[in-house]
């Protein structure tokens, strides 16, 4: 099937982990989030192993916090050895709730409050990836104010298109993100940064976007980031220990989507890294990555009810389930491709073209659009694959539907790592 944990029984019922999801779903209800543990963990040894061996002393990955975010999580690959990225307090929060140790922290975003920057510093988070001017003066003030010297990393923007979707793609020039090298003010702001007490640069951060099937992308942006490490050397002989390029390698959603090897990827950008560098005769710095769809993205599928099939004779079929876009907005959002099938009927050939939509009060509320599903009838089980990244993180209480639990699989066994939302959580806040 799509993935190694993917699997059909001797019942005909799609297997994650070598679990029936029927069974699961008929325990647990739907829908449902189901995560395979040992995944994640492979997937982060796969990066961990492969950082190390090929690239410089003190290079590793870093989880995205945003394609996936809850305590067990965190546990889990700080008990590998990954360090983390996170964009908000909350995350940050959740991180410290679960005793991640946040000197292995990175903390982006290109709009920090103040009251952020405080509670991060008071956190102790590592670094911070310092997006503007405006964020490296108020982290410089408020370290000064604590006492500290305060790690960072600048975000810098190569100015490259990976050729990926707009709204993924993030290294242009043009960006929001960072700080622009093309036009000299990269250059500037590392002078500034450098003239500062109580920060200590360490280095570069860059991300060109999102589902990079090749290593070259990377490759290409490191090339860019290493040029300026030497200009900046030559200009005030500075030398960068970090160099974060953001982050990681894309995922199979579908059947044509590309098989990747990540450990030969991390390989093969490794070697063009270490030519670089020998070329621009500069030490090589640690390097960093961000990979997050690629850690999680395959562990995870999401597991619905069949309520309805309509068919507008002459036109098209609707299948629609119990959850939607509150769960999943990714194809609402960008028309992200997912593969969908009906997990009590996996071994029969699909014969039915249908689009699967969720019970939100808007017609874009679609999963997936003209696919072929083996004829679904109404208490039927719908899986859609690799759902491990960005959509329990991008889960909403839309249309008051309280959030789906995570359950995670492991060695035959399963248990809850978020529960259910119920309809009291819903009114947690109303006064
Ligand atoms: C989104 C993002 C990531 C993670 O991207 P994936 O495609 O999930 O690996 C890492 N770093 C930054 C800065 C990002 O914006």
């Amino acid at each position: 099937m799509l993935h190694t944990n993917l699997s059909i029984n001797e019942k005909g019922h799609l297997c994650l982990a070598g679990q029936d999801v029927c069974d699961l779903a008929e325990k647990h209800g739907t829908p449902l989030f189901l995560m395979d543990e040992e995944r994640i963990r492979s997937n982060a040894r796969t990066y961990i192993d492969a950082m190390a061996e090929f690239m410089p002393e003190g290079s590793r990955p870093l989880l995205a916090s945003k394609s996936c975010c809850f305590k067990k999580l965190y546990s889990i690959v700080a008990e590998e050895g990954m360090g983390t990225d996170l964009v908000s307090p909350g995350e940050l929060y959740t991180a410290a709730a679960a005793g991640f140790p946040l000197e292995n922290a990175f903390f982006h975003g290109n709009n920090k409050t103040d009251a952020d920057i405080a509670y991060a510093i008071d956190s102790g988070v590592g670094y911070f990836v310092v997006d503007n001017r405006e964020e490296l003066d108020s982290v410089n003030e408020t370290a000064g104010k604590k006492g500290i010297t305060q790690n960072i990393l600048l975000r810098l923007s190569p100015g490259i298109d990976p050729h990926t979707q707009k709204k993924i793609s993030t290294g242009k020039v043009d960006s929001k993100f960072g700080t622009a090298i093309e036009t000299g003010q990269a250059l500037e702001m590392c002078r500034y940064a450098l003239t500062l007490k109580n920060v200590s640069l360490k280095g570069f951060h860059c991300h060109i976007g999102s589902q990079i099937f090749e290593y070259e992308s990377f490759a290409d942006a490191a090339e860019i980031m290493l040029r300026f490490i030497r200009t900046l050397f030559d200009d005030c002989g500075f030398t960068t220990e970090m160099l974060n390029l953001g982050g990681g390698f894309g995922v199979r959603y579908v059947e044509s989507d590309p098989i990747i090897d990540y450990r030969e990827n991390i390989k093969g950008l490794a070697g063009e890294i270490k030519r670089i560098c020998r070329e621009l005769s500069i030490k090589e710095p640690a390097i960093l990555m961000e990979p997050g769809r690629s850690i999680v993205a395959d562990s995870g599928l999401t597991v619905y009810s069949v309520g309805s099939v309509k068919t507008i004779t002459g036109y098209k079929s609707y299948v629609s389930v119990d959850g939607g876009m509150p769960d999943n907005p990714r194809y609402a959002l960008y028309e992200s491709d997912y593969t969908c099938l009906i997990a009590n009927k996996a071994d029969r050939e699909p014969d039915f073209s249908a689009t699967v939509a969720g019970r939100c009060c808007e017609s874009g509320d679609l999963i997936q659009e003209d696919v072929m599903l083996t004829r679904p009838e109404r208490g039927d089980y719908l899986a859609v694959l690799v759902t491990g990244a960005y959509n329990f993180s991008m889960a909403s209480n839309y249309n008051r539907i309280p959030r789906p639990p995570v359950v995670m699989l492991r060695d035959g066994e399963s248990y809850v790592a978020v529960k259910r939302e119920t309809y009291e959580d819903l009114l947690r806040n109303d006064m």
